[in-house]
């Protein structure tokens, strides 16, 4: 059967990309707020011991190259319309992981003056990592889940 009749082609297409993103998704990491301790787990996530590139996953520099974005801290006022370029300026389809209780809700910081919230308040999220820090383990494992529903999902 030729593949390009009744949209075979490009489904065949789709296939191919879905695989490659969730084979090596690129990641960038932002902070918008955070006391580093969720950080200080993710560069751990990243070193030899971890090792989280098993999976394919590389930390990106720019959000242009990303597929993934891996938020950690609470959104303060100031860091709102980074977040906001940031998530804009990569390609589609993009997806958002949340570390950390900060960013899930605003953890401790919750009700201070300069802070807005969890990161969903101001971008959509895709997956929550809760703890105050989640260990490298929990990191790695709701990356992977994230990956698992990449092959069917279609991003925003
Ligand atoms: S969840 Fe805990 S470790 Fe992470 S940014 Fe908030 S206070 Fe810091």
């Amino acid at each position: 059967m030729d593949p390009r009749k009744n949209g075979a082609w490009q489904e065949l297409l789709d296939q191919v990309r879905t695989w490659a993103r969730v084979n090596s998704p690129w990641a960038i990491h932002f902070n918008s707020g955070s006391c580093n301790g969720c950080d200080i787990e993710i560069l751990a996530t990243l070193t030899p011991r971890y090792d989280v590139e098993r999976f394919g996953i590389k930390l990106q520099g720019s959000p242009r190259h990303a597929d993934v974005l891996v938020c950690t801290g609470p959104v303060t006022r100031q860091a709102r319309e980074r977040l906001l370029r940031i998530y804009e300026q990569m390609p589609e389809p993009k997806f958002v992981v949340v570390v950390g209780s900060c960013g899930t809700s605003g953890g401790v910081f919750q009700g201070c003056y300069n802070v807005l919230g969890g990161v969903d308040q101001v971008i959509p999220v895709h997956a929550y990592i809760p703890g105050c820090p989640p260990r490298p383990e929990a990191i790695i494992d709701g990356i992977v889940k994230l990956l698992g529903s990449l092959k069917t999902a279609k991003g925003k």
